[in-house]
């Protein structure tokens, strides 16, 4: 995880793929009759070099999801976390979770009622709340974890019992889709949960956080009621593993 210094070209790569992520946002969220201000961009930052995430955060960005725990933690100390929040987006052991409370300010891909208890757990013993988002598969499909789209609901009410956990919304990855009018069709099938856990849940929860959209469907996404979209290689490039 050396640091190292980016070329004039890397640098204007980012700076043009940062203006124009934000500006779709900003088109597509006033379409969907919403403020620019009321979409938020989380950079995810997997595989990416800490050198090219803080000068996206000097750019003005404040939301960076990360996939894995141990990476997370390897890159952290490197980046300038200062006004900084982090999500675990990817799936998460329950063995794993003792580690990142206090280290990150959502987990997003609960997908599970013995993560939860986990994660009630964990944060009880340290005294704080973690916000967290119910996963869901909304494709049911067999290679992708998640909750079932029916039980989604039912466990959302569940985990609001739970102490130490602050149930904010969902996140899902729709199925590869050809066509926009096809992967709208799941994002809109979110929203409508969304919008009756909103109402479902008042009083228990706060819902307040759809997490919808990836590089390559991240307008579709707001166009249909995503809150926060979660976008790497659109703007770091293409990954490295
Ligand atoms: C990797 C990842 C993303 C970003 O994917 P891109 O297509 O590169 O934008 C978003 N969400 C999750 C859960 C991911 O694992």
């Amino acid at each position: 995880m050396t640091e190292k210094y980016l070329s004039d070209e890397d640098l204007l790569y980012l700076d043009e793929n940062y203006k124009r992520i934000k500006e779709d946002i900003a088109e597509a969220a006033v379409k969907s009759g919403r403020t620019p201000d009321e979409v938020r961009l989380m950079a995810v930052t997997k595989t990416v070099m800490p050198v090219c995430i803080n000068h996206i955060i000097g750019l003005g960005a404040d939301l960076i999801g990360e996939n894995k725990v141990q990476e997370l933690l390897e890159k952290k100390e490197f980046l300038n976390t200062e006004g900084l929040e982090i999500h675990i987006i990817g799936h998460l052991q329950s063995n794993k979770v003792r580690k990142i409370i206090g280290e990150v300010g959502m987990i997003q891909s609960v997908d599970s009622l013995s993560l939860a208890e986990e994660i009630s757990k964990r944060a009880v013993g340290n005294g704080s709340n973690m916000k967290i988002l119910l996963e869901v598969n909304i494709g049911s499909e067999e290679s992708k974890t998640g909750l079932s789209y029916e039980e989604a609901m039912e466990r959302a009410f569940e985990f609001s019992e739970l102490p130490g956990l602050d149930v904010r919304g969902f996140m899902a990855i729709p199925p590869v889709c050809d066509t926009s009018s096809q992967v709208r069709k799941y994002f809109e099938k979110m929203n409508e949960l969304y919008l009756d856990a909103k109402n479902k849940l008042s009083g228990k929860a706060v819902i307040d956080t759809l997490s919808l959209g990836m590089s390559s469907d991240y307008r579709e996404a707001v166009l249909e009621g995503s809150t926060l979209v979660r976008v790497g290689s659109a703007l770091f490039g293409k990954r490295h593993y």
